[in-house]
């Protein structure tokens, strides 16, 4: 097959001219334009994405748990699984943190500079303390809570409710396993026959991928940039060397963590893993979100990673509501960056407490775009920096979040081929079918 016709390189054509349309729109001032035509095309590929995901979870987590045939397989896979989210995001959180205390990104921020970037994005920042404040304000077991649903359809509801889902999911799939097989198989039948669909639907909307990303990057563009480039590049004048220091903990992460993992604990080389991922990681770059990433993520770890199905459908979804590394470090290095900024030092113990709340945060996280800022106002409050420091970031948030998705994605990924080579469960490369 010639190069242009593989999906991942038609996505990848996509998002550079989208970007490219982007910037000239904003140097035209088309930005009018460009939202009232280009960027709704976008937003109709993400909700398509968005649209799957609830029945996907629902369905795949279902089947997958009551496939697993016993209580010791579930307990087994879940607590590896939920192992290996924890300790990478442990991991990733050092990483971050090793690197903001070394760069020092936030010491040359100037004075006036920080004043600035305070009066300007006040008013976002404000909203966002807001949310924040009402989920300070619970009680210190509101997160175990606030994960059990007291209605099934107020929780598949909406997408940032999908813990509550995965919650619902796992409970019913423990039950189906509880009771007689032939009294289960009719439900196990729906599930699979509707896990089916929505993998044929997935495939019905990468089609249209290309296009989406690429309204999506040109929408993005314009809602940062409006008419004004210059403003972009003064932001990045002041923001760039944070910019940079969370870039380069996300690419040493997903390629030092999670290459050791691929190389030294599948059969898959560290190429053939990116390659196959590739069109998930472009999905997740320009659509900011792992829950509407999943499908994509799903079909290219079965049917190009050659996970199985059993594996896949219980460590992917959770992985998507619960594992954010990528979140984790960006939390994590922001939180010094503000601190750095206005001149507080934060010591070692602070720095600990940084990595417990971030672990809990990203548990907490919705996989919807801009959820990680909010939940970085309550690694700020542990650890005694002033929350309206978000403001001081909120510039350049959209950019970083586009880039810590793929790393979170890319980490669920990496587990899910982890552990389905652990089980057995990753089908021998000379099964799968030529990558497209
Ligand atoms: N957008 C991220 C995700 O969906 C979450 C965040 O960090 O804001 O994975």
């Amino acid at each position: 097959m010639p190069w242009y016709k593989k999906l991942h390189w038609q996505i990848i054509i996509g998002l550079v001219l989208g970007l490219i349309f982007g910037v000239i729109a904003a140097a035209q001032g088309w930005s009018g334009f460009t939202s009232d035509w280009i960027a709704p095309w976008g937003e109709i590929f993400l909700r398509l994405l968005l649209l799957i995901a609830v029945p996907l979870v629902l369905g795949s987590l279902i089947t997958g748990v009551a496939s697993l045939s016993d209580l010791k397989k579930l307990s087994r896979i879940g607590g590896k699984t939920i192992a290996i989210y924890m300790g990478t995001t442990v991991i990733a959180l050092i990483i971050g943190l090793v690197l903001v205390n070394l760069l020092e990104p936030g010491a040359g921020v100037p004075e006036d500079m920080r004043q600035k970037l305070q009066e300007t994005y006040a008013d976002q920042a404000a909203a966002g303390l807001e949310t924040a404040a009402q989920a300070a304000a619970r009680g210190p077991l509101d997160p175990i809570v606030s994960m059990v649903p007291g209605n099934f359809f107020e929780a598949a509801s909406s997408n940032r409710n999908m813990l509550q889902v995965v919650f619902f999911a796992i409970f019913a799939g423990i039950a189906l396993l509880m009771i007689p097989r032939e009294k289960a198989r009719p439900l196990l039948d729906v599930f699979e026959s509707l896990n089916d669909m929505i993998i044929r639907m997935v495939e019905i909307i990468m089609l249209f991928a290309p296009i989406g990303v690429f309204a999506l990057m040109a929408g993005t563009i314009t809602s940062i940039a409006g008419d004004d480039l210059g403003q972009i590049m003064e932001l990045l004048r002041a923001l760039g060397f944070y910019c940079i220091v969370v870039l380069l903990g996300l690419i040493t992460h997903m390629t030092v963590t999670y290459g050791t993992m691929v190389r030294f604990l599948t059969p898959r080389s560290i190429g053939d893993f990116m390659r196959a991922l590739a069109p998930a990681q472009l999905v997740a770059f320009s659509t900011s979100s792992s829950g509407a990433t999943l499908p994509v993520t799903m079909e290219r770890c079965e049917k190009e990673l050659g996970v199985s199905e059993e594996v896949s459908s219980f460590v992917l979804p959770l992985g998507a509501t619960i594992n954010m590394d990528g979140t984790g470090l960006y939390q994590a290095v922001a939180a010094v960056f503000i601190a750095q900024t206005m001149g507080m030092d934060l010591d070692l113990g602070a720095q600990m407490t940084i990595v417990f709340t971030a672990v809990l945060a990203s548990i907490g996280t919705a996989a919807v775009p801009g959820a990680g800022i909010i939940m970085l106002v309550i690694i700020l409050e542990s650890v005694g920096v002033p929350s309206a420091g978000i403001a001081l970031i909120l510039g350049v948030d959209r950019i970083l979040d586009m880039c810590r998705t793929v790393t979170n994605v890319t980490g669920d990924a990496t587990v899910a081929v982890v552990v389905a080579a652990s089980e057995g469960q990753l089908l021998d490369k000379s099964l799968l079918p030529v990558s497209n």
